[in-house]
């Protein structure tokens, strides 16, 4: 639970009734159906849920990457869900940082480079221009941080899928981002890697107060959260180890 100075806990990023279907054709299929989550600010907090259960819906419309049917999000209080296209690709650049279970690098680009991409978009040619030296150096600061100091110069296809997915986690941090969102982070790797990116994940919640959100179908994984919800029937219901 992260306190603010009186002690008590602050709502960072919410959902309210939140209800997402799909088309088949003419068929509805129902994805979310009235789905509430509160996230406090400095919170580590895992997501589970069968596959198919809208984990990744969730995860997205909370990111502004898709938007619910009907409900609202909110950040810090302000409603987010429902603005205008320009300042809402503006806010999601600037306040979410996402990691997916299959790193999303680009194949061409080192390591390093792939971390500046997300401030060249950020800042546009010109101002990148401008401040690259600043830029490199903060993206190098950050490969240090994920462990990756020795492998700044490697491409996607040199590195093992730890190494990928902690330059996927240099990149979603180069933007300063107020909540991460982690959709399935160590669903690709195998178990001593994926303890390892979920301890560079709860270190960096500990270290900068991060709040984050991962997405995990494992039980393990989701346990070392501060708290665990799980996605059933398109809502959102606490979960506890005793109901595992
Ligand atoms: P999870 O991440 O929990 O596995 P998803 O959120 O990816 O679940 O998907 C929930 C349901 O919505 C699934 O039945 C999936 O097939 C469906 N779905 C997801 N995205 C789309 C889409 N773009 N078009 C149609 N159906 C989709
Ligand atoms: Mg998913």
């Amino acid at each position: 639970m992260a306190m603010v100075p009186d002690g008590s806990t602050e709502v960072l990023l919410s959902a309210r009734g939140v209800v997402k279907s799909y088309w088949k054709g003419r068929n509805e299929v129902p994805v979310l159906q009235g789905a509430d989550l509160d996230l406090d600010r400095g919170e580590m907090l895992a997501i589970m849920g069968a596959s198919g259960s809208g984990k990744s819906t969730l995860l997205h419309i909370l990111g502004l990457l898709d938007e619910p049917d009907t409900g609202e999000v909110h950040l810090a209080g302000e409603r987010i869900d429902a603005l205008a296209d320009r300042r809402r690709d503006t806010l999601r650049n600037h306040a979410f940082g996402f990691i997916f279970q299959f790193y999303h690098l680009l194949p061409e680009l080192s390591a390093l480079e792939n971390v500046l991409v997300p401030q060249w978009i950020r800042h546009g040619p010109i101002a990148y221009w401008r401040h690259r030296p600043r830029l490199r150096r903060e993206a190098q600061d950050l490969l240090e941080r994920v462990g990756l100091g020795h492998r700044m110069t490697h491409r996607p296809a040199e590195l093992s899928g730890g190494e990928m997915q902690r330059a996927a986690i240099a990149r979603a941090l180069a933007a300063d981002p107020i909540v991460l969102l982690a959709d399935e982070p160590t669903g690709n790797l195998d178990a001593t890697s994926g303890q390892g990116v979920l301890d560079l994940l709860r270190d960096l919640n500990r270290e900068r107060g991060l709040t984050m959100i991962v997405v995990t179908h494992d039980p393990n994984i989701a346990q070392q959260a501060d708290r665990v919800v799980r996605l059933a029937e398109g809502r959102v219901e606490e979960w506890s180890p005793a109901l595992a």
